[in-house]
């Protein structure tokens, strides 16, 4: 190793989703949204002044904020906007994390937690799940620096209780508790209300999955005014403009649009139950979902051979593995269509082992 190198921060780096774009491939790795946002955000877009992207955005990003805060019926000062939720999870991470303690998280949960914990140098500990994949709220009670998980859980899909969400809160009044939402609205409860309660409670949520606008990178989270004057500090003193202008217009415009939403997420969830049930009738087994993806594994037919079989067919799962122990596919909900094409898929293919 040259000298220099001995005072690089060195990192293992979190591996994003593959992004292939292949005409008339059929994409279900990513948790994306297989619909186009509102409708208002392409009208918007088709008309943005490109004038305007020769000034600096707004700092405090106010147009999406206050959308924000105005749906959610909160004060703008509660809400924070980030470069998606990653963006806004590591800048939480940053600014909450900073005890000799160590952060409580999962296992499993979202492979990024640890990759920031290294990153800021935060010293952290992981609680397994149930052995039916759920949270243990008793393991949150031990001493520690911090709590963070996402409700429902990935990969897994589970949704927690509001009534199990409250009982980590209430076991850890000294310590920001982070509840990552990224996929509470496609059918489950957010801890929202519980705001008002917890003041070093901070709910994150993002744009990229049921508001369907990924590709923008707009992620937010909502907790008391300490606590989100707190992590506007710490923005401000990395860098201010963290969210393009674009991202802010077209964001508040998709909040505007409620009855698209709900629509859209409706959809999602129902074709999320037809295809469970078809899953089932072939061999596959599952935790009971409650986001828009179904983390899956076969009675017979390993998830590796399935998951390169789908590709050669222009069809992208992700898969997940954990080495020794168990594999799965994680399937996103797509359109009715798509999932009929994965379906009659692996129907054949599932035959040809029965
Ligand atoms: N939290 C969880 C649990 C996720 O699965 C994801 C998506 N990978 C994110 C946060 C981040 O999503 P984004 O940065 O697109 O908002």
């Amino acid at each position: 190793m040259v000298s220099w190198e001995e005072n690089v921060r060195k990192v293992v780096p979190y591996v994003a989703g593959e992004q292939p774009n292949k005409p008339g491939m059929i994409k279900l790795n990513t948790n994306e949204c297989p619909y186009p946002p509102a409708p208002g955000v392409e009208r918007l877009a088709a008309k943005m002044d490109c004038g305007a992207f020769r000034l600096y955005p707004d700092p405090d990003a106010a147009v999406l904020v206050d959308a924000l805060a105005k749906y959610y019926h909160v004060k703008p000062e509660q809400v924070f906007v980030g470069v998606g939720s990653d963006d806004v999870l590591s800048m939480a991470f940053m600014t909450f994390f900073n005890g000799s303690k160590p952060i409580l998280f999962p296992d499993v949960t979202y492979s990024f937690y640890d990759v920031w914990a290294d990153l800021h140098r935060i010293p952290c500990r992981t609680c397994p799940l149930d052995e039916d994949w759920h949270i243990r709220p008793e393991d949150y009670r031990q001493p520690n620096g911090g709590v963070v998980f996402p409700n429902p859980n990935a990969p897994t899909g589970l949704l927690e209780s509001l009534d199990t969400v409250e009982e980590i809160l209430r076991a850890n009044r000294d310590v920001v508790v982070i509840v990552d939402e990224a996929y509470v609205d496609f059918g489950g409860k957010s801890a929202l209300p519980l705001v008002e309660r917890y003041d070093n409670l901070l709910i994150v949520q993002t744009f990229s999955k049921s508001r369907a606008m990924a590709g923008l990178r707009i992620g937010f989270c909502i907790g008391s005014e300490k606590l989100i004057g707190y992590l506007n500090d710490v923005k401000f003193s990395f860098n201010s403009y963290t969210m393009n202008l674009p991202s802010q217009i077209l964001g508040a415009e998709a909040v505007r649009d409620d009855a698209y939403f709900r629509a859209a997420t409706a959809k999602i969830v129902a074709t999320r139950e037809r295809v469970k049930g078809e899953l089932r009738e072939l061999g596959f087994s599952f935790p009971d979902s409650k986001a828009n993806f179904i983390f899956a594994s076969h009675e017979v037919i390993p998830a590796r051979q399935i998951f390169q079989a789908l590709r050669e067919a222009d069809i992208y799962v992700r898969y997940w593995n954990k080495p020794r122990i168990s594999e799965f596919l994680r399937i996103t909900i797509g359109t009715d269509e798509q999932m009929d094409r994965l379906l009659s898929f692996l129907k054949d293919y599932v035959k040809r082992y029965w």
